[in-house]
C-alpha cells in the first residue's frame, strides 16, 4: 500500500499535474501517505488503499445519483460490453433510438429530440451551437448568461460560464456572450430590451435552473416562469442546463419541473450514465432541432450515444423510477438541510447559511479558512464532502440519491463533532489575541 500510494503521489506529481496535490484534501488531509481511491465498497461508500472506508457526500459533484456501481446499471453495461461495445456507425443503433425516445418521454414540454455527447460541457457546446444554427437565420447572435453560472471549460461553455479565474486567460472568448445576475428578473429584461434596441438581439438565454458550481443558488420563487415569459416575449430560446441538477438531484427529475417551466433546449449529463459511464444529452423541441434535419452532420460527435453509455443511461433511468429516487432526494435533502440548519443556530460564528433543493446542498461558512478545515475534519472522519483550499467557503454536499436515512444523520453527527473541534480552536485563538 505504501509503496503503491508513493507512486500514485510521485506520478501526479511528474505526469498529471503537481498543482494537484497542493488542493486536494486526500493529500493535504490524507495522512503520512495520502488517499488513493481503490474500490466503490457499497452504494454510498468507497474505500482507499488503507481499506479505510469513506461515505461519499460529494457524490462526484453529482454524478453518483444512483449510487456506486449500481449494480443494475452495471448488469445493463457488463451485458452491452459483451454484446457490441461501439457502433458501426453506419447501422441504426438501437440502443441510441430507445434513449432518445425515453427522454423525449421523461423531459418535460415538447423536448423531443436529442444530441448524444460524452460531457456536460459537450452537452452545453451542442446547445449553444443549435441555438446559433436556429437564431442565425433570424438575426440573432446575442446570448445571455447568469454570474456565477457554470457550463463548462471549452472555449463556447466557458463563453457562458462566469468565473473570471477561468475564462481570463483565454480571453477573448466567443463574442456576443452578457452576463446578469443570477435570480433578477429585471435585470434580464434589461438586457433583453437593451440588447434589442442596439441591435444585438438575443438568440438564447442560458442559465442552471439551480446554480450548483456556483455555489447552489436558488433563485427566487417565480423567477424561471418569469425568464420563460421574456424569453417569448423576446423570441429568445431559453436552454436549461441541467447537467448537475437533473436525474433526480433536486428532488425532482428535472429542477425546472418545480415550476414547471420548460426549456426549448436542456443539457443534462454527469449523473445521466449512472456513475459508470460518461455520457451527455442535448435535448430540443422540434421546432429547434428540426435545423439539424437537413444536414445531420452539422454537429456530430465519434463516440457520443454510444452503446455502453446509452445501455447505462437506460438503466439509471429505470433505477431513478423504479426506486422514486427523486422523491427520496426530496425527503433526505430535508432531513440533511433541517440539520445543518439547526447546525448554523448552534454555531452562528462558524455557519453563515445552510440551504438546498432535494439533495444538492449547501454549506457556507464565515470564510474559506473555516470551510477548508470544515472539510478536512469531515475527510478525516471519513466523509467526503466537496471545498479545496482555495474554494471553500461554501461547501457542496451531493451524496448518492440512495444515501440511507442513518448515514444522513451520522453525516450530521461528524459535522456536529467538526464545528465543535473548530468553535473551541476558534475561541482559543481569540482568546490568545486578546491575552
Ligand atoms: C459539471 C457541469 C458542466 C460540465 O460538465 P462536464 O461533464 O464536466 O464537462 C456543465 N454544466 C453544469 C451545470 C455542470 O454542473
Amino acid at each position: 500500500m505504501k509503496a503503491l500510494n508513493r507512486e500514485v503521489i510521485e506520478n501526479f506529481q511528474q505526469h498529471v499535474n503537481p498543482g494537484f496535490l497542493e488542493y486536494r484534501k486526500s493529500v493535504t488531509a490524507g495522512g503520512d501517505y495520502g488517499a488513493v481511491e481503490w474500490q466503490a465498497s457499497s452504494l454510498n461508500t468507497l474505500v482507499d488503499t488503507q481499506g479505510k472506508e469513506y461515505l461519499d457526500c460529494l457524490g462526484g459533484f453529482g454524478i453518483f445519483n444512483v449510487g456506486h456501481r449500481n449494480p443494475t446499471v452495471v448488469s445493463a453495461v457488463q451485458h452491452q460490453l459483451e454484446k457490441q461495445p461501439l457502433h458501426s456507425q453506419e447501422l441504426l443503433d438501437p440502443l441510441r433510438a430507445m434513449l432518445a425516445k425515453t427522454l423525449a418521454t421523461l423531459t418535460p414540454g415538447k423536448l423531443k429530440y436529442s444530441f448524444f455527447s460524452n460531457s456536460g460541457t459537450e452537452s452545453v457546446e451542442a446547445a449553444i451551437k443549435l441555438a446559433k444554427a436556429y437564431q442565425s437565420a433570424r438575426g440573432k447572435f446575442t446570448f445571455i448568461a447568469a454570474s456565477g453560472a457554470f457550463h463548462g471549460k471549452s472555449l463556447g461553455a466557458l463563453s457562458a460560464t462566469a468565473k473570471a479565474a477561468f475564462r481570463k486567460p483565454f480571453m477573448p472568448l466567443l463574442p456576443g456572450f452578457r452576463h446578469v445576475p443570477f435570480g433578477n428578473i429585471d435585470a434580464l429584461r434589461t438586457m433583453l430590451s437593451e440588447c434589442r434596441k442596439t441591435g444585438d438581439d438575443v438568440a438564447a438565454v442560458i442559465l442552471e435552473p439551480i446554480q450548483g458550481e456556483g455555489g447552489v443558488i436558488i433563485p427566487p420563487v417565480g423567477y424561471l416562469p418569469a425568464v420563460r415569459k421574456l424569453c417569448d416575449e423576446f423570441g429568445a430560446l431559453l436552454i436549461f442546463d441541467e447537467v448537475q441538477t437533473g436525474m433526480g438531484r433536486t428532488g425532482k427529475m428535472f429542477a425546472c419541473e418545480h415550476e414547471n417551466v420548460q426549456p426549448d433546449i436542456l443539457c443534462l449529463a454527469k449523473a445521466l450514465g449512472g456513475g459508470v459511464m460518461p455520457i451527455g444529452a442535448t435535448v430540443a423541441t422540434e421546432e429547434v432541432f428540426s435545423v439539424l434535419f437537413d444536414n445531420p452532420f452539422l454537429h456530430t460527435t465519434t463516440f457520443g450515444g454510444n452503446p455502453l453509455a446509452c445501455a447505462a443511461a437506460l438503466a439509471t433511468i429505470h433505477v431513478l423510477l423504479e426506486q422514486n429516487l427523486p422523491a427520496q432526494a426530496q425527503q433526505k435533502g430535508q432531513l440533511l438541510v433541517d440539520g445543518f440548519q439547526a447546525l448554523k443556530r448552534e454555531f452562528p460564528e462558524l455557519v453563515v447559511d445552510a440551504r438546498g433543493q432535494g439533495l444538492l446542498i449547501a454549506i457556507e461558512f464565515s470564510d474559506n479558512e473555516v470551510g477548508y478545515n470544515f472539510a478536512s475534519v469531515m475527510f478525516r472522519q471519513q466523509v467526503l464532502v466537496a471545498g479545496t483550499l482555495n474554494n471553500a467557503k461554501t461547501i457542496r454536499i451531493e451524496p448518492p440519491l440512495t444515501i440511507t436515512i442513518e448515514q444522513c444523520e451520522h453525516v450530521l453527527g461528524c459535522a456536529r463533532k467538526a464545528l465543535q473541534g473548530l468553535s473551541v480552536k476558534q475561541r482559543e485563538m481569540i482568546e490568545v489575541e486578546e491575552e
